[in-house]
């Protein structure tokens, strides 16, 4: 088969190294959802951990929620795009993030929370991200980024909406999220069919597309095989990101980040830098020290 031909394609686009299809799973009490990253089947990206996809209108299938659970080590990003989840943390914190909201929560040295549904019917959908933290944050003092979908700038391009959660656009804007540890960029793009989207992105970024609805193109797809929703885009090393929308258009998420390149010791909630901190996390959480 032929190559998909592009002309303005040269060694600064990042090329698709992988395309995920996520794995169905459920979490929290029976949450039905589906896990992009951090599965089996997709090891954690670096520095992003894990990246859940919930999307449904059977509140079976979500009203159980995510009651009291407690987290340290990284960062947690809840990204709705239909309906409420509300939060608690031990700590007196509370919240309910709505369509279009982001909240940016870092756990550091540990929270309990509970992230349960404020609806029991109607459509539920967004993400959630997991981003961890480097040793010199993982014990520092929990905190909150949150945004409603009104705070968070929009930025109009041809054929594109994108909406920056964090990471500066093409137009000077800046999505309100501070990511300083990663650098993160977040991006919600919503493109016209046949569109093309461009962001550069630092050549030592770890990034990827999550394609969420409709089809796209990526550089170096072959034979008119247009990539389908709902799926991880694995990219490879390179200066711009570029994704081409099929034509019903495509709706996707762009995440970039600074790899941290330290080891990982990971179980359930607390991910750190060794087994011995793990064990003190699981100790420090039965003795209440959260
Ligand atoms: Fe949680």
């Amino acid at each position: 088969m032929m190559a998909r031909q592009d002309s303005n394609q040269d060694s600064r686009t990042r090329k698709i190294v992988a395309v995920a299809r996520g794995e169905a799973t459920s979490d929290g009490a029976g949450v039905k959802m589906t896990r992009l990253i951090g599965s089996g089947a997709r090891p954690p990206l670096d520095p992003f951990l894990m990246l859940d996809f919930f999307g449904s209108e059977r509140a079976g299938d979500y009203i159980g929620g995510f009651p009291d659970h407690p987290h340290r080590g990284f960062e947690t990003v809840t990204y709705m795009l239909a309906g409420r989840m509300r939060h608690r943390d031990n700590h007196g914190h509370s919240g309910v993030v709505e369509a279009g909201d982001v909240q940016w929560m870092k756990a550091g040295r540990g929270l309990i929370h509970s992230e349960m549904p404020e609806q029991d019917h109607g459509l539920m959908r967004g993400f959630q991200l997991w981003i961890n933290l480097p040793a010199a944050e993982k014990m520092a003092p929990p905190a909150y980024q949150e945004f409603k979908a009104a705070q968070i700038p929009v930025e109009e391009r041809e054929g594109a909406k994108v909406k920056l959660i964090a990471g500066a656009g093409i137009s000077g804007a800046v999505g309100p999220v501070r990511a300083p540890h990663v650098d993160a960029l977040y991006f919600d793009i919503e493109l016209a069919p046949g569109a093309r989207f461009r962001q550069e992105t630092p050549p030592d970024h770890q990034a990827f597309f999550v394609l969420y609805e409709g089809s796209a193109f990526t550089p170096d797809m072959t034979g008119g095989q247009e990539a389908r929703s709902l799926a991880l885009l694995e990219l490879g090393q390179g200066e711009e990101a570029v994704l081409t929308a099929g034509g019903q258009g495509a709706r996707a998420l762009l995440l970039a980040g600074r790899k941290l390149r330290e080891p990982i010791a990971w179980s359930g909630p607390f991910v750190m830098n060794s087994r011995e901190e793990l064990i003190q996390a699981y100790e420090d959480f039965a003795t209440g020290r959260f």
